[in-house]
């Protein structure tokens, strides 16, 4: 089995065909007529754009507006004229345009691909798209057409080109496998547009699939399985039979309420960790963002993001959501989540260390100038503010007082922000779940963050695997304190929600219904799915679950008995 990023779900079974590229090999010569050699780099450049404005067309045609952009985009680029004056520079100098094209490009590839963000590495994979058409149209090669492949064929690649993808005809290919790229890269969007599933970074591809060769590929699991025997087909074919149908089942959801058996309604929203990921709580019909992980936006540079730029960030996320729900929870780092610049001491002990609020409460102009900047967004839309990681009454406090604060520095400035803004905090200690019934009084809301909480309550790291069999949500402990917090939750009147995992664990469903949640918080991809399962529960019979699952003393024996009964 060969192992790889799973970057668009599904489960695909065919023929191996390797699609191996034309040589682009040249051999540099010196220029004595600049002026030719720029109109010859110019004519390629046309027939480039050309070509990547039919196959746009065809994109928008066959996938949407948004997809077409992306090829679009490819045009942009080889149009900028900063990139055009330095070929041409470089031909002025005696450089034959191909040598002179892949030298600017090269410069642009080395600059995107040291980006701290993904999003930037990705341009990198599109100037070297850019490139080798440009060089493709210069030596008169003509493009690998994948559009014509055999039925069933599986695509194997060293690196799928956005314009590769843009070609292929969704009809033939069962599954891609490529060499390199990732879940961002702009063909894993088409592959999960075209719904192909498909696996990328599969180091030995090229070497262990021949064309022809019986493949399956997982892009739900992200491995690849050459030359099944018997068994391993039959046993794929089941799973991609499964996952067709449970695929179209779970369309019926799309656009509807989250409601239970008996007509109670439930928030079902989604944990993103990047603005532009509320566009993907958006187009998997998420119901509203329940935890925006600000602490993505402090990983993926090398210095604390300025008060604009968060804010940018912030607002773009409200205006994607408009007027539906966005939690915004304040710096979260330590414990896992390491900001080399922000200079943490190493401690003994990360997870019970100087960390989340408590850091942010000695640090507080970094914390306020976060806070200032969620504030100030709240103008662009529903936005509320929650704390991780609190234990005592005293952080709340203190985290609501700078937020009074800066709500009068704004108001004197007469900047706009939105004077009701809810204030809450992360249930994931065990301190907090005890003590939910004092906290209660004091916050706007709660949300259950039962990662954590499982980890403080048993207290065991996760990431241990000598203790990992004690990590689980179903322990009888673990499982009391989300009771609880739920409990004092409704005793005050405030809204209680979950942003852990667990929230879309089916055995939990049950559970969370009787409990009485109010909010699901969940990755996008698994909107639908929960909506189903919540559909399924009458506030009867979960309460029947719950009463017996709580009456149990294992956690292996709740597990066993839950799902016996979902
Ligand atoms: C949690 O602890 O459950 C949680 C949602 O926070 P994180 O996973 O970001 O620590
Ligand atoms: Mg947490």
């Amino acid at each position: 089995m060969l192992k790889g990023t799973g970057v668009s779900a599904g489960i695909g079974i065919g023929r191996a065909l390797l699609i191996e590229e034309h040589s682009l090999e040249y051999t540099p010569v010196t220029i004595t007529e600049p002026q030719a050699e720029k109109e010859r780099f110019n004519e390629a450049v046309k027939s480039f754009c050309e070509n990547t404005r039919r196959q746009a067309e065809a994109l928008r045609a066959s996938v949407g507006e948004k997809e077409a952009g992306i090829m679009l985009g490819h045009i942009s680029i080889i149009e900028d004229p900063f990139l055009t004056g330095e070929v041409g520079k470089l031909i002025d100098g005696g450089q034959c345009a191909e040598a002179a094209l892949e030298q600017i490009c090269d410069m642009f590839i080395s600059i995107f691909s040291a980006a701290g963000d993904d999003l930037t590495r990705q341009r990198a994979a599109d100037v070297r798209d850019v490139r080798t058409g440009v060089l493709r149209a210069l030596l008169g090669i003509s493009e690998v057409n994948i559009s014509d492949v055999p039925k069933d064929s599986i695509i194997v690649v060293r690196e799928l080109t956005p314009s590769m993808a843009a070609g292929i005809n969704k009809e033939n290919v069962a599954g891609i496998i490529a060499g390199t790229g990732s879940t961002t890269s702009h063909s894993a969007i088409l592959a999960r547009v075209l719904e192909i599933p498909a696996v990328m970074s599969v180091d030995d591809a090229f070497m262990s699939i021949r064309g022809g060769d019986t493949v399956i590929c997982d892009g739900t699991a992200g491995t690849v399985i050459v030359s099944p025997v018997e068994e391993e087909l039959k046993e794929y074919i089941d799973k991609r039979d499964c996952f067709v149908k449970e695929k179209a089942e779970l369309e019926n959801y799309r656009g509807k309420p989250t409601v239970s058996a008996d007509g109670t309604r439930y928030e079902l929203v989604c944990n993103i960790g990047k603005p532009d990921d509320a566009a993907k709580a958006v187009e998997n019909d998420g119901e509203g963002v329940g935890l925006f992980r600000t602490e993505y936006l402090f990983m993926d540079k090398t210095s604390v993001p300025t008060e604009e730029e968060q804010f940018d960030a912030y607002k773009k996320a409200a205006l994607i959501l408009k007027d539906k729900p966005l939690i915004i929870r304040t710096l979260d780092i330590g414990g896992d989540k390491e900001i080399p610049y922000l200079g943490l001491e190493k401690e003994d002990n990360p997870f019970m260390g100087f960390r989340a609020i408590r850091y942010c409460l000695k640090y507080t102009a970094l914390f306020r100038s976060q806070l200032r900047a969620i504030i100030r967004a709240s103008a662009f839309g529903n936005v509320s503010i929650m704390f991780p990681l609190i234990t005592c009454v005293e952080e709340l406090r203190a985290g609501k007082m700078l937020v009074e604060e800066i709500k009068d520095e704004l108001r004197e400035q007469k900047t706009a922000f939105d004077e009701n803004i809810k204030v809450g905090i992360m249930i994931e200690t065990a301190a907090a779940a005890v003590i939910a019934d004092i906290l209660a009084k004091e916050s706007d809301f709660f949300s259950i963050g039962t990662n954590d909480l499982t980890g403080y309550t048993m207290a065991c790291d996760r990431g241990n695997g000598s203790v990992a069999y004690l990590y689980s949500v179903l322990q009888p402990s673990v499982l009391r304190m989300i009771k609880r917090t739920i409990e004092c939750a409704a005793a005050e009147g405030i809204p209680v929600g979950m942003c852990g995992e667990a929230a879309a664990d089916p055995l939990m469903t049950p559970l969370l219904i009787s409990f009485g949640l109010n909010e699901f918080s969940v990755a996008a991809p698994s909107v639908l799915r929960l909506r189903k399962n919540i559909s399924a529960w009458t506030k009867e019979k979960a309460d029947a679950a719950a009463a017996k699952a709580m009456s149990l003393n294992t956690q292996a024996e709740i597990r066993a008995y839950l799902s016996s009964v979902i």
